[in-house]
């Protein structure tokens, strides 16, 4: 993939920038010679991804159909919009293929384009000619049917319900294909608009501006609910976080709302997580670790008691099979002999034994992931709060101005406490995605959750400080000082997160 440049992107594009990451990104080798650019050579590497509304996608799109329409002579937007589908949108290296004489015609061929001809007409003495349509069965005038440029006609009744029915269809509707068995010829937007109403074909049109994102390797759609923004970025399979004009932080692969930006963890830990997650046979092996079945009839059974006699109830749906509850052996073997009521000597060189030990086994890896899921869990509801209270900084700041008749310059720490929050959430959720495949990591552990906690025992105390209550404040003195105390724990919160950040990067 070529550089910044060869993008539809509304400012001009720096090239030589090309691999360039912006300031907050992780993971990827190179981070400290880039902390030691200066400043401005920083803030230019920035702009790596353009976030594009999509009233601009829909003007970039035409503009680039139109170039290359203009630029190889291509009669319509339908042939140009099709053949750059099928590069994916890559102006660079379509035009790089088609300037080529010797590559146009099978280009044309691959991408469904048989010819500039938006439609194949018929002869003059066959337009009062009856016709018999192949999908209907009917038999119309010549004049009443249609065909694209392969040639295959039908009527134009039959047309109209393919083509309602294909929008119908949403995204996939720009590749609608001829309904002749196996025809590889587009339907083109002309033919859309012929046959569809309207409303319908603003679908279409707006489907095919759509396809500019969608089936591009270097853009998405933010993943944020209620925003239509795009972001094109400046490589094929980036990983790193981009932001969106709407606010939300998100890694560019994953592409996913519920994670958004999951930095320090690596895309592959995410996947994983959630695989973890989602897996339906945890619980499962929850199941097995926490119940014992039946030696003779398979059903689980519960022990209450201390005394290893068991019953398999039959008025619970047992079998009535008496067991050992230790080496499920029969109790008709067990007595006084092999321990009494309470124990069993038999156990240890048990098939009971090796089957409880998986048990015990499963149950602390679970315990494991439970001791994950819930600190993972409890940051991410932090998130939540802190978001929210992102969101009611106004409020509260004048509830202090009011209060204390402090400047309204006095409270703007409110919004950099609260963004800290935010920040520093994000990457304590995501450090147990991070921790729970630790053992993946060139991190050493120590340092790790040395770094881990320190980072968890100051965010807390921020969040602390930040709520406390109006009432426990006395006086216009007492403001200020709690405003210091709170831009002082900002700072070192935010330190915190970076050296965090930086040990991690390291230890990718
Ligand atoms: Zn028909
Ligand atoms: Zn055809
Ligand atoms: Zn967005
Ligand atoms: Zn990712
Ligand atoms: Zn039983
Ligand atoms: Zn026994």
């Amino acid at each position: 993939m070529g550089n910044y440049d060869e993008y539809p992107y509304d400012e001009g594009g720096d090239g030589g920038e090309g691999d360039g990451d912006y300031g907050g990104d992780y993971g990827e080798e190179g981070l400290d010679s880039s902390q030691s650019l200066p400043k401005s050579k920083k803030l230019k590497r920035s702009r790596s991804f353009e976030v594009l509304d999509i009233k601009k996608v829909e003007s970039q799109t035409d503009s680039i159909l139109n170039e290359i329409m203009e630029m190889f002579g291509i009669p319509s937007k339908t042939a140009a919009s099709t053949l750059l589908r099928y590069y994916k949108w890559d102006k660079a290296r379509f035009i790089n293929d088609y300037s080529d004489d010797t590559k146009q015609d099978k280009i044309l061929q691959d991408a469904g384009v048989t010819s500039f001809e938006l439609e194949k007409t018929l002869d003059d003495d066959l337009i009062d000619k009856p016709f018999e349509c192949l999908i209907c069965l009917e038999e119309v005038s010549g004049r009443n049917t249609f065909a694209l440029s392969c040639g295959h006609r039908y009527c134009r009744d039959c047309w109209r319900a393919f083509l309602e029915v294909a929008i119908k269809s949403e995204a996939s509707c720009i590749w609608t294909r001829c309904p002749y068995p196996k025809c590889n010829e587009l339907v083109h937007e002309n033919a859309f608009q012929k046959f569809t109403t309207p409303a319908l074909y603003t679908i279409y049109e707006r489907q095919l501006s759509r396809s500019m994102v969608l089936e591009n390797s270097v853009a998405k759609f933010c993943p944020a609910p209620n925003c239509d923004n795009s972001i094109f970025v400046d490589r094929e399979n980036r990983r790193d976080p981009v932001v969106c004009d709407c606010g939300f932080a998100w890694c560019f692969m994953c592409s996913d709302y519920e994670i958004g930006d999951h930095t320090p963890a690596t895309c592959q830990d995410v996947e994983s997580w959630k695989r973890k997650a989602t897996d339906e046979s945890e619980n499962v092996k929850w199941m097995i670790a926490n119940t014992k079945k039946c030696p003779a009839c398979k059903s689980s059974i519960e022990k209450n008691g201390g005394c290893m006699h068991m019953t398999c109830r039959k008025e619970a749906g047992g079998c009535g099979f008496e067991f050992c509850w230790l080496c499920r052996g029969d109790w008709k073997e067990h007595g006084s002999s092999t321990g009494g009521y309470y124990n069993c000597n038999k156990y240890d060189a048990s098939a009971a034994k090796v089957e409880d030990d998986t048990a015990s086994k499963t149950k602390s890896e679970l315990d494991r992931y439970r001791f994950f899921y819930t600190r993972y869990e409890a940051h991410r509801d932090a998130l939540k709060i802190a978001s929210k209270q992102r969101q009611e900084t106004e409020q509260k700041a004048e509830e202090y101005t009011k209060a204390f008749r402090v400047r309204k310059e006095d409270t703007t720490f409110l919004i950099g406490a609260t963004e800290q929050l935010i920040l520093n959430r994000g990457i304590l959720k995501n450090s147990y995605i991070y921790g729970y495949f630790l053992s993946t990591k060139a991190v050493p552990k120590d340092l790790f959750e040395f770094s881990q906690e320190e980072l968890e025992k100051h965010t807390n105390h921020l969040s602390e400080l930040y709520e406390k209550p109006i009432a426990n404040i006395p006086s216009y003195d007492g403001f200020m000082s709690w405003r210091s105390e709170t831009i002082k724990y900002t700072t070192i919160v935010a330190n915190f997160r970076d050296k965090f950040v930086e040990a991690i990067v390291k230890g990718h």
